[in-house]
């Protein structure tokens, strides 16, 4: 089975662990160092950044982290995640997010996007984005794919196995960012070997 790890020092960590039990994976709640051994994958959820922060540290998670990613182990970041994977935080992913970017007045809304996933993740029907205080990338390097902008902002981005995203996916009943997640996982593990339900159905 495909176990995907799902930070939860802070932030929406349950609503991602459902999505990706109901896709088959096992979602594995990462508290400490010793919850990241054996992940295929990994998720950042949402939350506050500067609290999820301050927990990194306090955990000793920012070099276990950065060695899983630099390993190649897919990542999905959302919202606050999506800090986390920048240059300022963790210094993974080749952007600077800029905090809160859309504004008080403007906290949160919707947007249908559409988002270039390749063929087993994305569907032909549009995502529905939920932003919430969402961040933007300000600025990012000649590696970095941009899925998706509102405004002229990117905010979704990809690096090779890393999908960042500036919304929520996990809150709509949008399932295609996680199994994007799975599917790449699933193409790391040696053959025979996957933990996606479909396939057993
Ligand atoms: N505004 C939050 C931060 O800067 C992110 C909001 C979110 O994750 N929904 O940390």
């Amino acid at each position: 089975m495909t176990v995907v790890g799902v930070l939860a020092l802070q932030g929406d960590f349950e609503a991602h662990a459902c999505v990706l039990e109901r896709l088959g994976a096992q979602a594995r709640v990462v508290r400490e160092r010793a919850d990241l051994a054996g992940i295929d994958a990994l998720v950042i959820p949402g939350g506050e950044s500067t609290t999820m922060t301050l927990g990194i540290k306090r955990e000793g998670l920012a070099e276990p982290l950065r060695d899983l990613v630099g390993a190649g182990t897919p990542v999905l970041g959302t919202c606050a995640g999506l800090i986390m994977l920048d240059r300022d935080h963790l210094d993974v992913l080749d952007v600077r997010a800029r905090r809160n970017a859309f504004g008080r007045q403007v906290a949160s809304f919707e947007e249908e996007l559409d988002l270039p996933l390749g063929e087993a993740s994305a569907g032909a029907e549009p995502v529905r984005a939920v932003f919430i205080r969402a961040p933007w990338v300000e600025e990012h390097g000649e590696g970095i794919d941009v899925l998706a902008s509102v405004d002229g902002h990117p905010v979704a981005v990809r690096q090779g196995d890393i999908l960042a995203v500036a919304f929520h996916p996990e809150i709509t009943g949008e399932d295609r960012l996680h199994r994007w997640l799975i599917d790449r996982a699933n193409a790391r593990r040696p053959e025979g070997e996957t933990g996606f339900a479909r396939e057993a159905a």
